[in-house]
């Protein structure tokens, strides 16, 4: 569509759902998207229906199976009644998966105007009440699609590989000749996806260059890549430098994972924007040198780390990024106090039904943190790993999807027992 003069300014996020009408066929992926043109409505169905036969649709059986379909639901306030093409769509108020995308852009339009009240929420709630639509996040090949809001879903268990000399976990442990075998351990125990970072974050570490932070990193991201095993794990890589972003990408990382959501480096947001692949986008304030002091949310933690990360969110969206191709993360042990930390874990099920949030797949990094020995009184972060245990339970129970952490086998087999206790 970009290429037709057809400006896409943003989506919706995907969204998996059975099929309607003719049921013996598979789900469907639906999203919504919010375009600018300057072509005319006929202009604008003649446009799309050349790039359905572009890309190859046959129409075979009508309503049946389709590689795709790209109808106008709405332009602009117009009402367009032609033998071709009527707007908005015929059936939009029947159908969630489409009122559930386009609630996601325009919530509260209204889309009959002699019932300028009614707005796309409100035929939204009049739906019977089924299963709840998953949203689907992909990250590499079909094996690694985050689904939210699913009940039977596995939450998936991202290792740490920290490669800094200073990280204040398991600092200086590997070199590049042990690392494989540690990425095997971490694949073999259950990790599906590897956080790889070349700077720590931890609070009031020093900062080293770029330069120094991409000859950390590249290696081990080839290094993995190399390895047949690894051939369906995702790599993240744990950054707020484009630079290393990009150079990441180029190597085969799948997921850029940056703390500051895009904010200390203006350039992140459009580079993952342009390369297509998924971004994390953590809450924190300041940097993490500056952070801990600023943990003043006074008009209540939950409320105020959602309406942070709602902007953060708009401004990736804004430069491009796909709503289908981001992660939040509530950033714990990120200008939190301890207990802020516990409020988090606690509420995380508020957090991600937050108006506006909802639908986005959530990672958890609480592993090893400092709160973990505040409560336990393990002062050593390689002691903290019962603590951290409780806090991953906790984690699957209020909805996450991912979990980031330095013990894999031991939390995989912690998120296996919550998944069956909370998501069977
Ligand atoms: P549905 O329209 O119920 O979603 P469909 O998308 O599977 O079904 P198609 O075979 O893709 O149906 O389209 C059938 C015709 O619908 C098209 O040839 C087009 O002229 C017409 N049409 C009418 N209104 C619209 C609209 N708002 N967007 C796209 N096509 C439309
Ligand atoms: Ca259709
Ligand atoms: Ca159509």
């Amino acid at each position: 569509m970009d290429r037709r003069g057809i400006r896409v300014k943003r989506t919706s996020s995907l969204w998996e759902t059975e099929p309607m009408y003719v049921l013996d066929q598979d789900r469907f992926l639906n999203g919504a998207c919010e375009v600018e043109t300057d072509l005319e409505p006929l202009d604008l169905l003649d446009q799309l229906q050349s790039i359905e036969s572009d890309l190859g649709r046959r129409k075979l059986v009508d309503k049946g199976p389709r590689n795709i379909d790209l109808d106008i639901l709405l332009y602009g306030d117009e009402t367009i009644s032609h033998d071709r093409l009527k707007v908005p769509h015929i059936s939009i108020s029947e159908r969630e998966f489409v009122l559930r995308p386009l609630s996601e852009l325009v919530p509260s339009k209204s889309l009959d105007p002699s019932k300028p009240w009614k707005l796309i929420q409100d035929y939204l709630n009049e739906l019977p009440t089924r299963e709840p639509l998953s949203s689907l996040t992909p990250i590499r090949g079909v094996v690694q699609n985050l689904t939210p809001l699913v009940q039977n879903r596995k939450t998936q268990v991202m290792a740490i590989l920290n490669l800094t000399p200073d990280s204040f976990s398991d600092g200086g442990k590997h070199n590049l000749e042990s690392l494989d075998k540690t990425v095997l351990d971490c694949i073999h125990g259950g990790a599906t996806i590897i956080d790889v970072g070349g700077q720590s974050t931890a609070p009031s570490r020093p900062e080293v260059s770029a330069e120094e932070e991409i000859s950390r990193v590249i290696p081990a991201i080839e290094l993995i890549r190399s390895l047949p095993e690894a051939r369906n794990i995702a790599i993240s890589v744990d950054t707020y430098r484009s630079s290393v972003a990009e150079k990441a990408i180029a190597s085969g990382a799948d997921i850029i994972n940056d703390v500051s959501a895009g904010s200390l480096d203006p350039a992140m947001f459009s580079t993952v924007a342009r390369l297509g692949k998924t971004i994390c986008l953590m809450h924190m304030r300041g940097t993490p040198q500056t952070m801990t002091n600023l943990t003043n949310y006074e008009d209540g933690l939950i409320p105020t780390v959602a309406a942070e990360l709602l902007q953060r969110l708009s401004a990736a969206e804004e430069a491009g990024i796909r709503r289908w191709r981001i992660i939040l993360d509530p950033g714990i042990g990120f200008a939190k106090s301890a207990d802020q930390n516990l409020e988090l874990l606690r509420h995380l099920d508020e957090l991600r039904t937050w108006p506006g949030l909802s639908g986005l797949p959530w990672l958890v990094g609480s592993s090893r943190k400092s709160f973990i020995g505040k409560v336990t009184g393990a002062n050593e972060p390689s002691a903290r790993i019962w603590g951290t245990t409780a806090t991953v339970a906790a984690a699957v129970q209020g909805g996450a999807d991912v979990v980031r952490v330095h013990d894999a086998a031991e939390m995989a087999k912690v998120t296996s027992m919550a998944d069956a206790i909370w998501r069977s």
